[in-house]
Formats: C-alpha cells, sequence, structure tokens
C-alpha cells in the first residue's frame, strides 16, 4: 500500500487517465474498468502435526470480453481482495495491449510458502484447485491460471493433475493452466520468458534515438549499468539476459540484503552462489550495501523493480537517479510517484507491458495444448531439408564448398525454443512500436502508460461493439 490509496484505486486512475483521451461511451469505460467477479475461499488444510488450518484465498475475473481468462496464483502473506481484483485489471489490459486473446483474472493464497513443507503446499493447491472448480473458476475455456509471485510449475503441476482427475476424459484439460513442466504439457521457453520480455521490451526501447537523446543516454543496451530489485525468477532472468548482452548489472536488491559492484556484477557467478549459499549476500565480487541504503535510489541508467507492487512511492520517487524505469513486477510505482518520476523526466517502461512476456508464452502453451502437438514438431525437418537443398544448390553456382559444420549452422530448423523466443519478440516489439505510436499521436497528453491504456481501452472497446454490446 502506498499509504493512501488502494492498489486498485492507483490501477483505475491508470484507467481514467487515458479513458479521458478516448471518445467512448462513459458507460462503456465503466464497464471495462469494472472487476466482473471476485470469489473468496476459506478452506481447511492438515498441517503436517495434524492440525487443521483455515486457508483464505481469492480469485478474480476482471474481464470476461474474451475467453479464457487468464493470470498468475500468487501465494503470498500480503494477499488480499483488494490486491488481486488490481492484479487482473492489470492482467486484462496486459493481454490487450500485446495482442494475447484473453480477459484479465488472478488468483491469491494468503500464506507465507516458507512456513509449509511441500507435502502442506501440495496440499494447499489440491485443495484450492478444487474449489475454483466447484465456483467454475477453472478450466481451458472459462479461467486459465499461471505462475505468478511464490509459486511455479510444480504448483501448476498439482494444479493440472488435480483438475484432470475431476475432468476424466476431457481431451484439453491440461489447456486448464499454463506454466506446467514440459513433461506435463508445459512449454519451452516458458521459466525465463517474463524476464526475456523485460529485455526485449527495454531493448526496444533503447533503440529509438529520438528518445535517448531525450535522456541523455545512447541507443542499444550495452554498456547501459541496471540495477535490478528482485532476484526471484522474473529479476534473475532479467539480470542474465542484461548481463549476456553487455549492460552492466551493479546492483541486486533482495529481501535480505542487497549487493552492489560499480563494474558490474558476473550473474551467472553470482546464481552459483546463490545456489550454494541460499542468499545473493556475501556474495565475493560485490560489496554489501548498507541497511540504510536503498538500491532503488542507486545512481544509474536503468532501475528494474521486480518483486512486487508499491515500491516506488511519493516517499523515495524524488530521490531515484535512474534514467529509465523498467517494470518488470506488477504495479511497483504508485500512481503518486508516477506523477513525480514523470515531471522528473524519468522513462517509465510501464508493467502492462513490460512484464507481458510471461502471458504471452502462456498463451503459447495453451494454444500448444489445445493443439496436443510440439511446436516445430512437423515441419523442423522438412525445413533442414530445404535449407540443405538451397545450400547445394549455392555450391553449383559458385563452386564454394561449405564444411559440414557450416551447413549445420545454416540449416538448422526452428525447434519449440526458437519458435516461442521468436514469437514473444515479435509480440514485445510490435506492442511497443504501437504504445510509442500512440503517444506520439497524442502529441505530449500522455506517457508510455497512459498510451498502452489508451490502446487497451480501444481493443478491448472494438470487442464489445463486435458483440453488439456498446456498439
Ligand atoms: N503471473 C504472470 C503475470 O502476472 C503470468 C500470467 C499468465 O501467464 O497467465 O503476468
Amino acid at each position: 500500500m502506498s499509504g493512501t490509496i488502494s492498489f486498485s484505486k492507483q490501477v483505475n486512475r491508470f484507467f481514467d487517465n487515458a479513458a479521458a483521451l478516448t471518445d467512448h461511451d462513459p458507460s462503456l469505460l465503466a464497464q471495462i474498468r469494472e472487476c466482473n467477479f471476485v470469489c473468496r475461499f476459506s478452506f481447511p488444510v492438515e498441517r503436517d502435526n495434524g492440525s487443521i488450518e483455515v486457508i483464505s484465498a481469492w480469485r478474480a475475473e476482471h474481464s470476461n470480453h474474451k475467453l479464457p481468462t487468464k493470470g498468475g496464483i500468487r501465494f503470498s502473506p500480503d494477499v488480499n481482495e483488494d490486491e488481486v481484483c488490481a492484479l487482473a485489471a492489470l492482467m486484462t489490459h496486459k493481454c490487450a495491449i500485446v495482442n494475447v486473446p484473453f480477459g484479465g483474472a488472478k488468483g491469491g493464497v494468503r500464506i507465507d510458502r516458507r512456513n509449509y513443507s511441500d507435502r502442506e503446499l501440495e496440499r494447499i493447491t489440491r485443495r484450492f484447485t478444487f474449489e475454483l472448480y466447484r465456483k467454475n473458476f477453472i478450466g481451458p475455456g472459462c479461467d486459465v491460471p499461471a505462475p505468478d509471485f511464490g509459486t511455479g510449475a510444480k504448483e501448476m503441476s498439482w494444479i493440472a493433475d488435480t483438475y484432470q482427475s475431476l475432468n476424466n476424459g476431457e481431451l484439453n484439460a491440461l489447456a486448464c493452466v499454463t506454466g506446467k513442466p514440459v513433461e506435463l504439457g508445459g512449454i519451452r521457453g516458458r521459466t525465463e520468458a517474463t524476464g526475456l520480455g523485460v529485455f526485449y521490451g527495454v531493448r526496444e526501447a533503447c533503440g529509438i534515438a529520438e528518445d535517448m537523446t531525450k535522456l541523455g543516454l545512447s541507443t542499444g543496451i550495452e554498456g547501459k549499468t541496471v540495477v535490478i530489485q528482485g532476484f526471484g525468477n522474473v529479476g534473475f532472468h532479467t539480470a542474465k539476459f542484461f548481463h549476456e548482452h553487455g549492460a552492466k548489472v551493479i546492483a541486486i536488491a533482495e529481501y535480505d540484503g542487497s549487493i552492489f559492484n560499480p563494474n558490474g556484477l558476473n550473474i551467472p557467478a553470482l546464481d552459483l552462489h546463490r545456489q550454494e549459499t541460499g542468499s545473493i549476500t556475501n556474495y565475493p565480487g560485490s560489496k554489501m550495501m548498507g541497511k540504510s541504503e536503498s538500491a532503488l535510489e542507486l545512481a544509474c541508467d536503468i532501475l528494474i523493480p521486480a518483486a512486487l507492487e508499491n515500491v516506488i512511492t511519493k516517499e523515495n520517487a524524488p530521490r531515484i537517479k535512474a534514467k529509465i524505469i523498467g517494470e518488470a513486477a506488477n504495479g511497483p510505482t504508485t500512481a503518486e510517484a508516477d506523477e513525480i518520476l514523470n515531471k522528473m523526466g524519468v522513462l517509465i517502461i510501464p508493467d502492462a507491458f513490460l512484464n507481458a512476456g510471461g502471458v504471452t508464452v502462456s498463451y503459447f502453451e495453451w494454444l500448444k495444448d489445445l493443439s496436443h502437438v510440439r511446436f516445430g514438431r512437423l515441419e523442423k525437418r522438412f525445413e533442414e531439408y530445404s535449407f540443405r537443398r538451397l545450400l547445394t544448390a549455392v555450391e553449383g553456382v559458385t563452386e564454394k564448398r561449405f564444411t559440414e559444420e557450416m551447413l549445420k549452422v545454416l540449416s538448422q530448423g526452428a525447434d519449440e525454443h526458437d519458435l516461442v523466443r521468436s514469437g514473444l519478440e515479435e509480440t514485445m516489439s510490435t506492442a511497443y512500436v504501437e504504445i510509442r505510436e500512440t503517444k506520439c499521436k497524442l502529441d505530449g497528453k500522455a506517457d508510455l502508460r497512459t498510451s498502452a491504456f489508451v490502446n487497451s481501452i480501444n481493443k478491448i472497446a472494438l470487442c464489445y461493439g463486435d458483440m453488439g454490446i456498446f456498439p
């Protein structure tokens, strides 16, 4: 919480700023803004010591203008109804902004997963899935959960298995949830998708000379200094891709301490250190930051909040020194902080666009589960033979001979991983171009966030028009 207004109200404020720049009927705008359904669940779960605990959980379906609705399930002690509704609204706009044909949803279970054994987490996940099923809040055609803060592939496999046992013989049952392990109907490239999407989105923004000149920056990623808050799945993969492309990740902040190296941290080595010790703290290639120092306030080119909402507030916003903020988390900047940062000239690449890589690849996973075939399985060999024929023809006319090694590289057909990355890059690049075009058309009246929301509202309004509602 920002201390002033709720998370939902903040998202609504972003929505209202954009809605005011459209000419849609106010009742249509009200329909797009509201959360359509929210269900609160309480259910008992047996702890390993035999006691019974009553668990609170929520699922919100914000917009049914397209089905299924889509969005993660988080495990966090801070989950509440307002948060789940706000995050579901962000999912609606996220999907529309990157042209993923889903409505928005979100679920949350109010637990701190560190306090539960694996068996207990399994019982909680399976029981929540059963409750979602009873209320028709899960299914390949109605509502499809995914990982979020505090959940991952393991929880998704429990959800899939529970749903499948309740729907014996349903052909498309595995499409009831995404982010599953590859062996259980998941897709290659889903784990790193959000972080890779963040990288593609920031790279797109950094490629526009006009915008970089205004910030006093050169184009490109190489050499840029980056600070990342959060080193979970999203933060880690974001750091990894920036590092691989020549950026200097100078600081990483985690809940148990922040580390700093002005020459750039070695991300693979840091990951090994974390795997060995369980924490990024005391990594030999870095200095620990003091308790009173905030990594968010370090001087850098790009600041990436990649943990939870409301970390950049009106209190710390004036001290932010980054030129670009890439919102990898959902809702990291409060509405008040957003106004302050805009006045300071910071380029904010908004969450509803920037972290859409996860849901984009979830969409590909859902398509894979519905088609029951791995992407690339049919065409990979055919492509390879075609490339080979072409290269042989080139050899014929040029008298050049390729080595077997060169032939192998040049004739490689696309496998599932290649196709997922290609689809993700295309999605993020196209969406950024769409958002920037709207920003240019609005001629100084809107920042990137408002422009992204304008695009989303226009696309959703079109759906209602096509359905014959609010024509
Ligand atoms: N939890 C992720 C998000 O907030 C992914 C959602 C999904 O894949 O459905 O975007």
